[in-house]
């Protein structure tokens, strides 16, 4: 008599979906991977510069993402992460700031004395803070005005949430902002040295390849550019109707957005389910990549603090890595998380380029069309879940209420922000989690 085979299918090939179907396979399900796109990587999708790959988004990460350094070191990529120094900035008042930095604050003269000094006492507090649980109820804003001042909010942290959030900057928790303070004050001090971020040499794009190879090692099917549009349960297990057609598993991880979930499953899924997943905010990203002759700014990131620009902010990678992987060329991104309903997110990429371009003239004005040697535009809908405040009580579960059916996706990253670490953390959870569910 053979063994039973577990039948698996994941949906979503990002690095949640690869880790979850890596694990699984390893343990001998036989996995299915669906990717409605014709590349492998989800958020970490990349192109090609100069003959060097980079990822369509900015990415690097904190000496705080231990998961991901681990798996990085099972798939034998560990020496690739290099830890190197980086510069911030703001744009605030019409110049550029050096910012993150105690030196820096006593510089930045948009924040009077005593709110200098309001600022850096609040942020050290935030930074000793471990329990989260104190933040879940109040919004950023609201804390942020209590504890560091209006001028604070004006200057620094209320521009930094709208860049992420927009026009729900102001629904969103302070836990939110706690995690990106705390986690980041706890990586300057791991480090040592001051804050150093990790970023791996010839991109991201490599983690993802090396899954990718993995899984096909292992027998994993991956079905890329075959969008999963339907999952329901029959008398015989969970029918999933794919592009190519309708298959059975017994087991559905699905790893996309919680309103796609709604959409594919819905159909079996009780109205309360479906009414909470789709209450679920998130902003979409739209990034425009240049390829650039010369460097437009000193920094590696820049936050711009000037509610006039149509983005939020700029980040000149080969300010981190040196322009000369890319054939010389400089990598500035210009970031902006928006709604669907913002009329840049449906507009061509040159109206969209018309508007950027004046305000890369007020950051840099020598700045002038004969830098651009290539513009590239990306987008992606489901970038940033928006965190209310009392998040932990809104959380999508990871059993559906469909037999077989789970779900792990970035709106369960919870109390820290949504990034790669947790999204393999995530995938890591969810398999074990599957392994762990009693047999047939
Ligand atoms: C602008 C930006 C900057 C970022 N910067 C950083 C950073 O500096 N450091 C960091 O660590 N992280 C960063 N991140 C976050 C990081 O990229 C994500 O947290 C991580 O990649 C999420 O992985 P995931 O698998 O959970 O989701 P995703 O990557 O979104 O994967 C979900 C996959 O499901 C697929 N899918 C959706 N619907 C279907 C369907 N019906 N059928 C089949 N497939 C489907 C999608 O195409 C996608 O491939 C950034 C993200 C953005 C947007």
């Amino acid at each position: 008599m053979s063994a039973h085979v577990h039948r698996c299918a994941v949906v979503g090939a990002g690095l949640t979906g690869l880790v979850a179907a890596y694990r699984l396979a390893s343990a001998g399900w036989k996995v299915t991977v669906f990717e409605r796109y014709p590349e492998a990587g989800g958020l970490v999708a990349s192109f090609t510069v100069g003959g060097e790959r980079l990822e369509c988004f900015y990415h690097h990460l904190f000496t705080t993402d231990t998961e991901i350094v681990a798996l990085a070191a099972e798939l034998e990529l560990a020496p690739e992460i290099e830890w190197l120094p980086s510069r911030m900035g703001i744009y605030s008042q019409g110049r550029l700031w050096d910012f993150g930095t105690p030196a820096s604050l006593l510089r930045f003269r948009p924040l009077p004395w005593l709110d200098k000094a309001r600022f850096a006492a609040s942020t050290l507090w935030l930074n000793r803070s471990a329990d989260f649980r104190r933040f879940e109820e109040v919004t950023a804003r609201e804390w942020i005005i209590a504890h560091a001042g209006r001028k604070a909010f004006d200057a620094v942290w209320g521009p930094l949430l709208h860049q992420k959030f927009a026009e729900k900057a102001d629904e969103v928790a302070m836990v939110w902002l706690w995690g990106k303070v705390f986690l980041r004050g706890r990586s300057r001090s791991a480090s040592g040295l001051g804050e150093r971020l990790g970023y791996m040499n010839g991109s991201f794009a490599r983690l993802v390849d090396a899954l990718v190879a993995r899984l096909r090692a292992l027998g994993v099917r991956i079905e890329l550019g075959n969008p999963v549009r339907r999952i329901w349960r029959s008398e015989d297990g969970l029918e999933v109707q794919a592009r190519t057609g309708v298959e059975r598993f017994e087991t559905v991880l699905f790893t996309a957005a919680p309103a796609e979930l709604s959409r594919v499953a819905g159909g079996q899924l009780p109205d309360a389910d479906r009414a909470r997943l789709d209450a679920l905010s998130s902003t979409a990203a739209l990034c425009v990549v240049l390829e650039l002759s010369r460097s437009l700014t000193p920094y590696y990131w820049l936050n711009v603090a000037d509610p006039a620009f149509p983005f939020g902010g700029l980040i000149e990678h080969t300010n981190y890595i040196p322009p000369q992987r890319y054939g010389g060329r400089r990598v500035l991104y210009i970031s902006k998380y928006l709604f669907p309903e913002n009329p840049l997110w449906n507009a061509r990429d040159d109206e969209v380029w018309a508007a950027y371009r004046p305000f890369l003239q007020k950051v840099n004005p020598a700045f002038d069309d004969g830098w651009v040697l290539a513009r590239h535009h990306f987008k992606a809908a489901y970038a940033q879940p928006v965190i209310p405040c009392h998040y932990g009580s809104l959380i999508p579960p990871f059993a559906t209420s469909i037999p077989g059916l789970f779900h792990a996706c970035m709106a369960q990253i919870y109390p820290e922000d949504r990034g790669q670490n947790y999204a393999v953390r995530s995938g890591d959870r969810a398999a074990a989690a599957l392994l762990s569910l009693p047999g047939p």
